[in-house]
């Protein structure tokens, strides 16, 4: 790729991540070959590696920048069908990963909540799923990726080669250069059903004990309601699932047939609309107790099957929170923030709490820590929305936790600061020409600056 095609700039139109805000001008510019980074003369200043934009602030959008497109590197490098090592370009999707390992016999070793996400996406924020108890991170599963940088250089990266770049790359937001192709360890199943147990509960206390009861289930999670008040205060179902050890056919997945063609007004999503919601959702499991055998698809990504369902916020989009909290005085915490919530008024329409375990992550900036998570999403409404967010941002830090960069737009940078102290080491990592807006917001340095930032004493003053 050469230096003018990076630098042109047609019309710089807006982007936006799944949240819908904000919408930044950039300029967008696909990768179809890993040899076209970087480009042959001087880069342009200010680029961003982007995947499936399924971030949902601001860590995958650079405003006036240039956002290098992944999923144009979408090819299959190689597969060995007796230990489940898939090498792959990093704009290869969770669910083209699925479509061709399933019907082999092999799964994901961590996905999350959707399967339209990059490995590269998956890798820069070194997500995390409802197995993260047993299994740790995404980023555990990567024995090896290439990292370019923007003056040329390329790395390999393992834990005991360039192990430095491997820590600083997973959950490095993008910022430390272009992963071109990595390696996933996937895992083995006979079947695409899971075994599902769904169990009713009313409070946090209980949710724990739930929790604490399934450390040995693969995968767990629960719904909670927000809204709910009175003797049903942060009540909820708490899901289990294992893969089933029966084998059967493992046919591929069917893609997803619907679509949310419009922004639908955001009136619609209200208080009242999401209590009726969560009481439907509440009752639709009957009994306190459902076992069931369930395919791996709605388990897995029950909004999936719905392309584009954010336009649901309506065209002003929604502002995700999620943060984990300490074992100790956690509950406290996660009470105080559903307090937060209902003494708002506003109303969280997919509200989803799990117990993170204490599999440490490879990355040195990854987001999960033992504890108890907490994810949110409230439609964006000026004043009301930014409020609360505020107040969940100091909840989190008054009980020592942390919040997700890569579902985040609010915070600052004094919080982001408090929440990643190691942001400093990771800072010298960061490639001179790469940025982002959430790492402007939350460094205060632009990328240009960054490099000579770094070596300054003058740092903190200027950050914090
Ligand atoms: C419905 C839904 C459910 C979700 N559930 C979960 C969940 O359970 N757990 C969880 O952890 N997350 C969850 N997420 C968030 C999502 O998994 C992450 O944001 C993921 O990183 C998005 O991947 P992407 O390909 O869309 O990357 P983008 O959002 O486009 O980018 C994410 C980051 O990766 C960087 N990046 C992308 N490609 C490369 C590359 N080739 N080289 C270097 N950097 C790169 C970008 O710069 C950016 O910083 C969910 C999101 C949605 C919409």
């Amino acid at each position: 790729m050469s230096a003018s095609k990076l630098r042109q700039k047609k019309s710089a139109p807006a982007f936006e991540s799944w949240g819908r805000y904000p919408r930044l001008p950039a300029t967008l510019v696909p990768l179809y070959w890993m040899e076209e980074f970087p480009p042959a003369d001087r880069p342009v200043a200010s680029m961003l590696p982007v995947g499936m934009g399924r971030s949902y602030g601001d860590v995958c959008l650079l405003e006036n920048g240039t956002l290098l497109h992944t999923t144009t590197l979408d090819r299959f490098i190689g597969f060995d069908p007796k230990t489940g090592l898939l090498r792959c370009e990093a704009g290869v999707t969770l669910a083209e990963i699925l479509k061709f390992a399933v019907p082999l016999g092999w799964f994901l070793p961590v996905t999350p909540g959707t399967k339209f996400v990059t490995v590269g996406g998956a890798i820069a924020n070194d997500i995390h799923g409802k197995n993260h108890h047993v299994a740790g991170t995404f980023g555990r599963h990567v024995p090896r990726f290439e990292l370019v940088r923007s003056d040329g250089m390329r790395l390999e990266c393992s834990p005991i080669q360039n192990s430095d770049w491997y820590a600083a790359t997973i959950g490095g937001m993008g910022l430390t250069g272009l992963i071109t192709w990595a390696e996933v360890q996937l895992r083995p199943i006979v079947s695409r059903k899971i075994v599902y147990h769904g169990t009713k509960f009313v409070g946090v206390d209980a949710f724990l004990e739930l929790s604490q009861g399934a450390k040995n289930a693969e995968y767990s999670v629960a719904w909670i309601d927000c809204v709910a008040q009175g003797k049903n205060f942060a009540r909820g179902i708490f899901m289990r699932g294992d893969h089933s050890p029966e084998p059967s056919i493992l046919k591929p997945s069917r893609d997803p047939r619907l679509t949310l063609p419009v922004d639908l007004p955001s009136v619609l999503l209200n208080k009242y609309t999401v209590e009726a919601f969560n009481a439907l959702y509440y009752r639709k499991q009957l009994g306190r107790e459902k076992r069931a055998l369930v395919d791996y698809e709605p388990f897995f990504y029950p909004l999936d099957s719905i392309l584009h369902w954010n336009r649901l916020y309506g065209k002003d989009g929604l502002l995700q929170f999620q943060c984990v909290l300490p074992f100790e005085d956690g509950q406290q915490g996660i009470l105080r923030i559903l307090k937060a919530i209902t003494s708002s008024g506003l109303a969280s329409f997919l509200a989803v709490i799990k117990v993170f375990g204490d599999v440490p992550s490879p990355g040195m900036m990854s987001f999960p820590a033992p504890g108890i998570t907490l994810a949110l999403d409230f439609p964006v409404r000026r004043d009301v929305s930014f409020d609360l967010l505020e107040r969940l941002a100091y909840i989190t830090v008054e009980h020592h936790g942390k919040m997700y960069p890569a579902k985040d737009a609010c915070m600052t940078a004094l919080q982001f600061q408090s929440f990643y102290p190691q942001w400093r080491e990771f800072a010298h990592y960061v490639d001179p020409a790469f940025s982002s807006s959430f790492w402007q917001r939350v460094s205060g340095v632009g990328a240009i600056n960054l490099a000579a930032a770094t070596s300054t004493a003058g740092l903190g003053n200027a950050l914090v």
